[in-house]
């Protein structure tokens, strides 16, 4: 218990900054104005003669009644001389602040005891208290739900802390892991290893703020192994680790070069040529089939346009190119491709897109296939198919068309005269006796004359005209003409320039002569193929027997 002089004492009551008040007897019998201000109130009446807990709420935040529990603090300064505690107030508008309350008993020389109370407004201090902590639990959600591990070591590497992702990517609690020493042993425990971590680490030994990206392997505590990236920021006697955890993305890395190495030694035993061109229709990789049929390898090639599309193909090319881009699929189409050494080789291209993430075309990729041997395998299929028709549709002998051919024409000639509403004539040709030239020179011979008698015919007949071998030494003469006068004209000079010629055989000239019987085709008269022939027949019949070497007309 203090003992002070009065005067000095009244002094320093009132001009004291922080609100001074006296109780005696539990009530309040004075004040000083820092006091009044604070209370809120206008002058020193409301805070006289009443008890101490008239100026507090009800009931203190711990719940207990503000008036029991003044009773109680103002008992204990009492009987210990003084105490400091927290107390929550009641401003005259009702507002409540806290206060750090400061009692000190006081023994007055006539015997008496009084309190004399120091508050201290703390609602600021209150105020920064809440929002510390307030930040505190926010870096604690923080820390505790963040996908990274956090740990937190002191100077004297050792950890301080550790979060709960820290523990289920590693396994590893604070407990496991006093100090960074038995970190280091832990996760890592091949010494070879460690010591290269410990390497990479001290590096940036004593370095401020933060540090680049590290990826190590660790050991968890159940043994797996895993890849972590760590991110270290140095503090003033601290550092922070975050940990994030890439094993899965490793893993895919892993996977994805592994098929690439796959998908390469695929291309690299495939017998056809393939070129995959990045961004710039430049190629970024050519499988040796390319090399092999093409000549230049990749780095012949990088960063060039392959120059193998020969002029004439180049417009076929960037046309089916577009048509590619457009698409974003598939094309196929057939052209041809230079070599390095200038050899143009037939190809087929087989093109397709490969798209990246975002669904832009990232590659082309090409795949050639030669059909060169195909391709002459092609025309000599071709030659024989034409050859094969050409025997079908000719007489082997003479060359000229068959007796089917023939009469296919003269089915052909007869519907275009009908349609057209224009003559046409036939004549039924038969070589005279030619059994006595059989008997008399040889049937080769005989050969030589029907293949010379064809050649004179051909001479003389017009570009639309058609002779046809149509039996033995029989031929039939188709002239599609409707003036009387030509046609008669045509069949005669047949006739006399054979009469008068010299057949050319092996054997030196043989002379022949013909019979001929001619048919009009009477176009309102419905005639078939079959009646014209019948008629021309009847005709060479009558020629024969009226002494050969003639023509005769059917009625
Ligand atoms: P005609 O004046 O009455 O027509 O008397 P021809 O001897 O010509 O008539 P025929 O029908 O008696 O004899 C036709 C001969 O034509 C018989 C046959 O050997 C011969 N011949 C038919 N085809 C060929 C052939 O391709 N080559 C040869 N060398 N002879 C043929
Ligand atoms: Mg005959
Ligand atoms: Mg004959």
């Amino acid at each position: 218990m203090k003992t002070v002089s009065a005067e000095k004492y009244h002094v320093l009551f009132e001009q004291s900054q922080d609100a001074n008040l006296i109780i005696e007897n539990t009530e309040i019998t004075a004040c000083n104005q820092a006091a009044i201000e604070m209370f809120g109130y206008k002058s020193k009446t409301a805070l006289i003669k009443v008890h101490p807990s008239n100026l507090s709420p009800a009931h203190q935040p711990d719940g207990q009644d503000s008036f029991a529990k003044a009773e109680k603090m103002m008992g204990l300064a009492l009987k210990n001389g003084s105490t400091r505690f927290e107390w929550y107030h009641k401003k005259a508008n009702g507002e409540i602040f806290p206060a750090e309350v400061l009692l000190t008993a006081i023994s007055h020389k006539e015997g008496n005891r009084s309190i004399h109370v120091v508050l201290h407004d703390i609602t600021a201090r209150k105020q920064l208290e809440k929002a510390r902590q307030k930040e505190k639990e926010m870096l604690s959600i923080i820390l505790e739900s963040t996908p990274h591990g956090i740990t937190l070591i002191d100077n004297q590497d050792n950890y301080l802390y550790v979060n709960p992702y820290f523990t289920e990517i590693t396994g590893y609690t604070i407990k496991d892991i006093p100090t960074k020493e038995e970190w280091f042993k832990k996760a890592y425990p091949d010494k070879n290893y460690r010591q290269k971590v410990l390497n990479a680490w001290s590096n940036d030994r004593g370095h401020k703020g933060l540090e680049k990206n590290r990826e190590f392997k660790i050991r968890s505590k159940d043994g797996q192994s895993k890849y972590i990236e760590f991110r270290t920021a140095f503090l003033k006697d601290q550092k922070i680790s975050v940990l994030t955890d890439i094993t899965k993305n490793k893993k895919m890395w892993e996977e994805l070069k592994e098929s690439k190495k796959r998908l390469k030694s695929i291309l690299s035993v495939t017998p056809n040529p393939i070129v995959i061109y990045g961004r710039q229709g430049k190629p970024d990789y050519v499988n040796p089939a390319f090399v092999n049929m093409f000549g230049w390898t990749l780095d012949e090639l990088k960063g060039k346009r392959i120059p193998f599309v020969p002029e004439d193909q180049q417009k076929i090319t960037s046309e089916r190119l577009k048509e590619l881009l457009d698409s974003g699929g598939k094309v196929q189409f057939e052209t041809k491709r230079l070599t390095k050494h200038g050899r143009c080789i037939d190809v087929i291209v087989s093109t397709s897109c490969i798209k990246d993430l975002k669904g832009k075309i990232s590659n082309l990729v090409v795949i050639l296939t030669d059909i060169t041997d195909q391709k002459i395998v092609k025309q000599q299929l071709k030659t024989l198919n034409r050859k094969l028709e050409h025997e079908a549709t000719h007489d082997s002998l003479t060359g000229a068309p068959n007796r089917r051919a023939i009469m296919e024409k003269l089915d052909s000639e007869l519907s275009r005269a009908k349609r057209m509403g224009s003559g046409l004539s036939i004549g039924l040709c038969d070589i005279d006796h030619f059994k006595y030239v059989n008997d008399k020179y040889g049937h080769q011979v005989g050969d030589d004359v029907l293949c010379c008698f064809v050649k004179t015919v051909k001479s003389i007949l017009r570009p639309y005209d058609h002779v046809g071998r149509y039996g033995g030494e029989e031929f039939l003469l188709i002239v599609p003409e409707s003036a009387e006068s030509v046609k008669e004209v045509v069949f005669e000079r047949i006739r006399s320039k054979i009469a008068n010629g010299k057949m050319l055989t092996r054997s030196g000239d043989v002379n022949i002569t013909i019979s001929i019987g001619i048919a009009d085709a009477d176009l309102n008269k419905n005639d078939t193929v079959d009646s014209l022939i019948a008629a021309a027949d009847l005709a060479l019949y009558k020629a024969k027997n009226s002494g050969r070497n003639q023509l005769a007309f059917s009625p």
